[in-house]
């Protein structure tokens, strides 16, 4: 535990996270490329070999737990994190009810653990007279996920939770859009929530990992043992550069929130945009209830044709600034046609915008310019525009 402790901010404790005051010793965490530790005999020490854990995940779970007033247990993945949660609460349990417009890799990942374990039975989570009826049809898992990618759609956590309670089925909520810091679903009645490290947390696209923060000491036991027997552990230097990179996750954020904010309120002024989802278009009540921290740095909206694939494409490479790629968070500002993946159910025309931390007028400007390139269209065809 660092010296940091609940007398300062949450802010304060998160960029402390395993820092060290012993004279001569490094400020920060070292990077421990280890696979094995000196052990011998009785008592075993807390670590001996590399698969049961690593100094660097301990400052990195530190930081991500402190977000959530919880505890945290970091894996290789989004996706290690979310199998591991998976197998661990269906035991007993027949089915998953999770969102029909949420992350794709959510659903995929379920379909396949279907033979192993429980039925994924996707559900609409606007729609709460639905998600209490698959609650009470058969013991289940609430898989919750909101604001939802790429969508933006959001679920009423409050709501939620009541529902699961109520149905004994426990509620994980992943919070990869929003993340801990604006976002606090153990607070409405999550069993865990879930986060994708990979996207704003560790925030320069140079990373790939996850992790499951819950205040239940039996699941993270649970969770702990999965990792190990599975092996979806972190590595050491990609804990160490996702803990680098969470520091200045408020900053970062505060800036993105802020810019995508400005940005989506332009778009949905402008002629060749139909559509723009953002949560911070006219919050309804369950936004201003749950994001108290602000609306994120994710938002998708449709072109004018709608639908249309190719209209989409061209826009996205049209962009002189804003990358072509997908994932979010990073402080590049990248975009993406999101119904080029399979498996995707969003509409073929929507873009999704992942804001970054460039000034918000150089993105605004990048983003007309590659919308201009739908302007000189005749009117049944996609102009070329390259
Ligand atoms: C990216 C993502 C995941 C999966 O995370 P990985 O780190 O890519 O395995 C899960 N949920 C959401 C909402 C995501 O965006």
């Amino acid at each position: 535990m660092s010296p940091v402790s609940g007398a300062f901010s949450a802010e304060a404790r998160l960029i402390h996270a395993g820092t060290c005051r012993v004279l001569g010793q490094p400020v920060t965490p070292p990077l421990v490329p280890a696979s094995i530790f000196v052990a011998s005999g009785e008592p075993r020490p807390a670590r001996d070999y590399g698969r049961a854990g690593n100094p660097g995940w301990e400052a990195l779970e530190e930081a991500l737990g402190g977000l959530e007033d919880a505890e945290a247990v970091a894996f290789a993945s989004g996706q290690a994190a979310s199998m591991a949660l998976m197998l661990a609460l269906t035991r007993g349990r027949d089915r998953i009810v999770l969102p029909s417009d949420g992350y794709y890799g959510t659903r995929v990942l379920a379909d396949r653990l279907r033979p192993h374990g429980a039925e994924p039975v996707p559900t609409d989570q606007q729609d709460l007279t639905a998600v209490e009826r698959e609650l009470n049809a058969a013991p289940s898992v609430l898989w919750a996920e909101t604001p939802t990618n790429p969508l933006l759609r959001v679920a009423d956590l409050s709501r939620l939770g009541e529902l699961a309670t109520a149905a004994r089925a426990p509620m994980i909520v992943d919070n990869t859009v929003a993340t801990g810091l604006l976002q606090r679903p153990l607070d409405f009645g999550a069993t865990a929530s879930l986060c994708s490290l990979t996207k704003s947390l560790s925030g320069h696209s140079d990373v790939i990992l996850g992790a499951v923060v819950s205040r239940d000491p039996e699941l993270l036991a649970e969770l702990r043992a999965w990792r190990t027997s599975g092996g979806g552990i972190p590595g050491p230097f990609e804990a160490w550069l996702a803990l680098r990179g969470l520091k200045t996750l408020p900053l970062r954020l505060a800036r993105q929130c802020e810019s995508a904010g400005l940005i989506a309120a332009h778009l949905s002024g402008h002629p060749r945009v139909r559509a723009v989802h953002y949560p911070g278009l006219a919050p309804s009540a369950a936004v201003r209830r749950q994001m108290t921290g602000g609306f994120g740095p994710l938002l998708s909206f449709e072109v004018n044709p709608g639908d249309s694939e190719a209209a989409a494409d061209r826009v996205v490479a049209s962009s002189r600034l804003i990358l072509p790629a997908t994932s979010f968070g990073g402080v590049e500002s990248t975009w993406e046609r999101r119904a080029r993946w399979a498996g995707e159910t969003a509409p073929d025309g929507l873009i999704r915008l992942s804001v970054g931390v460039e000034p918000v007028a150089d993105l605004i400007g990048d983003i007309d310019g590659a919308l201009n390139c739908l302007q000189t269209q005749p009117s049944t065809e996609v102009p070329s525009c390259a």
